[in-house]
């Protein structure tokens, strides 16, 4: 059989390799270091862990990145079994030995019979002649390559930078105090949910933005400029107390239906993130204010006190596709579709999450060179909602890499207690992961 190629010898590229071979399907992975390093890697392993060294919880039952773990256990994960082979004490997390882990990965890899890793960058488009090829070159996508794909995939299409507003779960936002109306009541006349501020509260959160300890960037971010339209919030508010109130939380075109005769001196509008509905972004909020510093300044917005946080805002560099409007359902350019693309460059997010990308579309790609059909596992499993995050769950125009979380599965057909609901979300996972495997002809 002709190989395929895999650009890449990250976590992606690594495990769509193993899923490849394991389907008996010969790879040539190419792998850029140590020809060619990055600003994060500082080895010349493959899949080796540039800063944690966690895979964050293991707990199948309760959580949804332990949930993905259980599953890409199931479907022979290399990464897993080698950050299995190689873990260390860490709780209820699996965290990992990172030299021996890489190292496990890289010898599992290069001793395989049918793998070859070539030690080259891929500057351009991969040439047409390698056929199928899978690009897994992850946030760090050298720069000739990111220009490449960037003129495969349209102007909007790839971002160096993900500048991230936090995301809430809805269901933990205060809807006695919220309420949902667009501006000027555009649109459907309700999509957003809109948080009234009084002028006192207005200027305290001024203040805690000003004053709230913020990350710093790492050297080599320094010079990635702001764009314009996604200024840190607490850089707007630095340039004077007015500034988001004539800016993201303007008070204007919107009336609060409990108290109509009063007007907010500011609002803080959330948007809508998935087309389920289950998690709100808080519309200019993109920040570089630490972890801990977000969760108390956010939850002193009236009707957020108790918001739980599907994600917390940030700003790295990061290059990743607009995923939802470029791929098609396996992960293939539609432009181009030899090219696949698989990792945090889809717009995933995490060791763990990238990972996963790369088993599914190495599954893809095997079951195409032999002309069989593999189906996607279902969008009520982790791999499943993973996927349909990238493959058009998200909204595009606010696309941003995301980890595994229970907002991007299907809401639960019945109503469930707060407490019994993460089981209930891995109960159904665990049942339709099982018929799916079941059910696999490949
Ligand atoms: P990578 O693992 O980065 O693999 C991509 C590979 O492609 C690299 O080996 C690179 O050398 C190679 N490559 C790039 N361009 C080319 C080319 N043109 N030709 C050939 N090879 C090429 N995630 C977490 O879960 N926890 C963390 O603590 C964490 N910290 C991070 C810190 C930093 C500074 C960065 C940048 C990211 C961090 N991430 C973290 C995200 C994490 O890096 C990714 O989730 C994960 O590594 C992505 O896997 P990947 O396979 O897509 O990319």
């Amino acid at each position: 059989i002709k190989p395929v190629h895999v650009v890449g010898g990250g976590l992606a590229g690594s495990e769509a390799t193993w899923q490849l071979v394991s389907k008996g399907i010969p790879v040539v992975l190419h792998e850029m270091r140590p020809v060619r390093g990055t600003d994060a890697h500082l080895t010349d392993g493959l899949a080796e862990l540039v800063c944690s060294n966690s895979f964050r919880s293991d707990d199948a039952d309760n959580n949804a990145v332990g949930l993905l773990h259980k599953e890409m256990r199931e479907l022979g994960s290399l990464i897993m079994e080698s950050a299995d082979a190689n873990k260390v004490p860490a709780g209820g997390a699996l965290a990992v030995d990172r030299n021996e882990f890489s190292a496990y990965v890289q010898d599992k890899l290069e001793n395989h019979p049918l793998v070859t890793v070539s030690r080259e960058e891929v500057t351009g488009l991969p040439p047409a002649e390698w056929g199928n090829t899978l690009i897994a070159t992850g946030p760090l996508t050298s720069p000739e390559l990111a220009a490449a794909v960037h003129e495969a995939t349209g102007a909007d299409a790839l971002s160096f930078f993900d500048a991230i507003a936090p995301i809430v779960y809805k269901d933990s936002i205060n809807f006695d105090i919220a309420w949902f109306q667009s501006r000027y009541d555009k649109g459907e006349g309700s999509d957003y949910i809109n948080c009234p501020l009084t002028e006192e509260q207005y200027y305290t959160l001024i203040r805690e933005l000003n004053e709230g300890g913020k990350t710093e960037f790492k050297e080599w971010e320094k010079d990635t400029p702001y764009f314009d339209g996604c200024l840190p919030i607490e850089v707007m508010a630095e340039r004077g107390p007015e500034t988001l109130r004539y800016g993201p939380m303007k008070p204007v075109g919107l009336t609060n239906p409990r108290d109509p005769e009063v007007k907010p001196y500011a609002i803080v509008q959330l948007r809508q993130d998935n087309k389920l509905g289950t998690l709100y972004n808080i519309v200019g909020f993109q920040t570089k204010l630490k972890y801990a510093e977000q969760t108390r300044i956010f939850k002193t917005i009236p009707g957020l006190e108790n918001a739980e946080f599907a994600r917390l805002g940030g700003l790295h560099r990061n290059t990743f596709i607009n995923s939802p409007v470029v791929l098609d359902d396996q992960f293939r350019l539609k432009s181009v579709p030899r090219l696949r693309f698989a990792g945090q460059v889809t717009g995933v997010e995490g060791y763990v999450e990238s990972t996963a990308i790369g088993l599914l579309a190495g599954r893809f790609m095997a079951a195409e060179r032999l002309e069989k059909a593999f189906t996607p596992p279902p969008v009520t499993t982790a791999l499943g909602a993973l996927m349909g995050h990238i493959t058009g769950g998200a909204d595009a125009e606010t696309f941003q890499p995301m980890n595994v979380n229970f907002g991007l599965f299907p809401p639960l057909e019945q109503r469930v207690k707060k407490k019994e609901r993460k089981q209930a979300y891995t109960q159904r996972a665990f049942a339709a992961f099982d018929a799916w495997k079941a059910d696999l002809s490949f």
